[in-house]
């Protein structure tokens, strides 16, 4: 499917998250509606109005006084990750790891509770040493979207970003008139 693409404006955004809730019940139907609108999209072109949507609507969002995904979102952690958050936090590399992570079989590192350590008061307090998995929520800079629209969607009562990107898109892709 080809879309003929509406320039927008986006001048409101919705930030307050209890109407997001609301707004996200009353458009159940209406997400999957579009879900099945976005199914014959073109893969490319969708995922480069999604980046151009989240450049302008992830800047003007202030995840340091949100942290909704920080108290829902199991956190997969890199060696490298903790070993730097174990040196900023100055405390061992074996004490971060009893205390902050639990290892699978695997060997795979995840945080060992929700919501997160870190977060105090919707504030990560490691911000500038947080993991990548936290810096690349909602994964909007992504290519594929497409094929993460359903994960994506799951999220969309608890992020702005990722409401206001799928609204925004809705509009540009001619979905919602
Ligand atoms: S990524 Fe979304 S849910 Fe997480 S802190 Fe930022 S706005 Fe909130
Ligand atoms: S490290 Fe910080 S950004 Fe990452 S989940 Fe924990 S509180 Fe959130």
């Amino acid at each position: 499917m080809q879309f003929t693409y509406k320039f927008i404006v986006i001048t409101t955004l919705q930030t307050d998250r209890s109407i997001i809730a609301v707004l996200a019940t009353e458009r159940e139907a209406e997400n999957d509606a579009f879900r099945i609108y976005l199914k014959n999209s073109n893969g490319k072109e969708t995922d480069l109005l999604v980046q151009e949507l989240n450049r302008e609507i992830e800047p003007q969002i202030d995840c340091t006084s949100c942290g909704a995904c920080c108290k829902v979102l199991m956190i997969n952690v890199k060696k490298a990750e903790a070993q730097n958050l174990a040196s900023y936090l100055k405390i061992s590399e074996t004490d971060f790891k009893n205390k902050y992570i639990e290892e699978s079989q695997q060997g795979q590192l995840i945080i060992n509770q929700m919501p997160c350590h870190f977060l105090e008061d919707s504030r990560c307090t490691v911000y500038e040493h947080r993991f990548t998995e936290c810096r690349e929520f909602p994964h909007l800079h992504r290519d594929n979207f497409k094929d993460r629209l359903f994960g994506t969607l799951i999220h969309y009562a608890m992020c702005p970003i990722i409401f206001n990107v799928v609204e925004a898109l809705k509009t540009k892709t001619g979905f919602k008139q």
